[in-house]
């Protein structure tokens, strides 16, 4: 569904990526977890368009991400947002990066009424239905502001469910919540787990990547320096780099 070959990317001379292979199931979830500066966030964002890689290359659902063939020849698409609308991916923020200044059933309808052209009043439906599938039903017409953190990010998922993704990716959902909002946001990614959505996950919820994770990625440094199972990766890591960093978040 996703694969990564030799995936490298720079910001000047600074190597951020330094060739990730990766391949993802229709269905599966993988976590990701590494410290601070090892690429993680980077890697979501060439997945989803926002940025194209240097060398080698990611295609989801067999199209090249970042790439287009014209003839026999891959070139850098020109309009990454138009290939971002297309590719049916949606992301989850650290920040939730919802619109201020929009309701939350706003906030739900946007992308798909205005960037995808969907029907307003279909749209509604479908919001409302997923506002209700995230707990929020009491809280459609409020702006964002009025709304907990735990609330806002639940209005970011049902944002990014309205434009029916086939990939989700989250990089570090919670890691802004109180603790005691974290619990709410991990139900609903869970729940999305069980009904089969492709995900990537950047977290450090250890309990959550034991739980739901069908496989746990460990970055370092631009690589991947570990993964499997959970309960193995989690429970037995190989790697000292692992092991120093488990303890840390636990
Ligand atoms: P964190 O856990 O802190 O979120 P991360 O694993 O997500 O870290 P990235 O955000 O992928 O790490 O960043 C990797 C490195 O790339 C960092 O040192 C960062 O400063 C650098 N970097 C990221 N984006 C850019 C950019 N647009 N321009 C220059 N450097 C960047
Ligand atoms: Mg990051």
């Amino acid at each position: 569904f996703v694969t990564c070959f030799n995936v490298q990317k720079s910001y000047g001379d600074r190597e951020i990526l330094r060739g990730i292979d990766l391949e993802v199931k229709r269905g599966e979830v993988v976590v990701i977890m590494g410290p601070s500066g090892s690429g993680k966030s980077t890697l979501l964002r060439l997945v989803n368009h926002l940025e194209v890689l240097d060398h080698g290359e990611i295609k989801v659902e067999g199209r090249y991400v970042g790439y287009e063939k014209r003839g026999a020849v891959l070139r850098p698409t020109r309009d990454l947002a138009k290939a971002r609308a297309r590719a049916r991916i949606a992301m989850v923020f650290q920040h939730f990066n919802l619109f201020q200044h929009l309701t939350v059933i706003e906030n739900v309808m946007e992308a798909p009424v205005h960037v995808h052209r969907e029907p307003a009043d279909r749209m509604r439906e479908i919001a409302l239905g997923l506002l209700a599938a995230v707990g929020l039903s009491q809280h459609v017409d409020k702006l964002p502001h009025r709304l907990s953190g735990g609330q806002q990010q639940r209005v970011a998922i049902a944002r990014a469910l309205a434009t029916s993704p086939r990939l989700m990716l989250f990089d570090e959902p919670t890691s802004a919540l109180d603790p005691e909002l974290v619990g709410e946001v991990l139900s609903v990614m869970r729940r999305l787990a069980d009904a089969g959505m492709t995900m990537i996950v950047v977290t450090h919820e250890v309990a959550f990547a034991r739980d739901v994770a069908d496989r746990v990625i460990f970055m370092d440094e631009g690589r991947i320096v570990e993964q499997g199972p959970p309960n193995i990766v989690l429970r037995t890591p190989k790697e000292e780099r692992t092991q120093r960093f488990l303890r840390m978040v636990e």
